[in-house]
């Protein structure tokens, strides 16, 4: 079952996004090395909550966390944990969720640790590009695998692979609702995009073999041959106009500065 969203709900929808792109942004200010990802997970639940929101993460299938934070070869879905120091060089994933007003945000986006390889650099880079790429697929009368081709089809132009496993979705009252959105397909199948349907785009996007590995810890996912993986999320509305991106990397990147990628 698709949900499709009123104007209203699709309002507070945005909100509940932009409350992730706030988080995010707070975020920015304090990612560095020697920082663990248990300080950053405390401060984003501390952020959500002083703005009258919960963290949609925490509890969720029993996740430990505010926050998933996947550092290098981590595709996704880690945990934070005060062992995971970040160092000059790292990427990390942080990907955040939050409850509004009965509506879920949800968006990633992928940082660097200080001064990052110029390789490793270009992978964040394409990866964010692919997903305005699946992101401008999304228009109303075309398919769920409309998007799914476009992001794949520029990540693998680049010479990256998508990872399989894990996919986006569609969202609303709940974090996670029909339909999947995957980052790899055929354009012209799937599920008709219709407009009030909303849908988060988080192309997860390898630098070596698209082979992932699940990890003893019931979460982590990480790329087999530990090369560095890459994920950014937005969730978008459909609309009789064109895509809408709920979601903010604004507010990241003005932090940033500079460093945004
Ligand atoms: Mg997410
Ligand atoms: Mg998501």
């Amino acid at each position: 079952m698709i949900y499709l969203k009123t104007d209203e709900e699709i309002e507070l929808m945005y909100q509940a996004n932009q409350l992730v792109g706030k988080t995010l942004g707070e975020l920015a200010k304090h990612i560095a090395p020697g920082v663990t990802t248990l300080q950053l997970d405390k401060i984003a639940e501390e952020f959500i909550r002083d703005h009258g929101a919960t963290p949609a993460f925490l509890g969720y299938n029993g996740f430990p966390g505010s926050l998933c934070t996947s550092i290098n070869d981590q595709v996704v879905h880690g945990i934070p944990s005060s062992k995971a120091i970040l160092k000059e060089g790292d990427i990390i994933s942080v990907d955040c969720g939050t409850h509004l007003n009965g509506f879920v945000g949800d968006s990633a986006y992928t940082f660097c640790v200080g001064e990052v390889a110029p390789e490793v650099k270009a992978l964040l880079k394409a990866t964010k590009e692919s997903l305005y790429q699946g992101i401008q697929s999304a228009v109303e009368g075309k398919r769920i695998g409309d998007i799914s081709n476009a992001v794949q089809t520029y990540c693998e132009s680049k010479g990256y692979s998508v990872v399989r496993e894990l996919v986006g979705h569609g969202i609303g009252k709940n974090m996670h609702e029909e339909p999947e959105v995957p980052n790899y397909g055929r354009r012209g199948y799937g599920p008709l995009l219709r407009s009030g349907m909303c849908i988060c785009i988080e192309p997860m996007i390898n630098m070596g073999k698209r082979n992932v590995v699940f990890e003893n810890d019931g979460w982590t996912v990480r790329t087999k041959d530990r090369m560095c993986s890459a994920h950014f999320e937005h969730c978008i509305a459909i609309r009789p106009d064109g895509p809408r991106i709920l979601s903010s990397f604004e507010f990241i990147e003005t932090n940033l500065g500079s460093n945004a990628i």
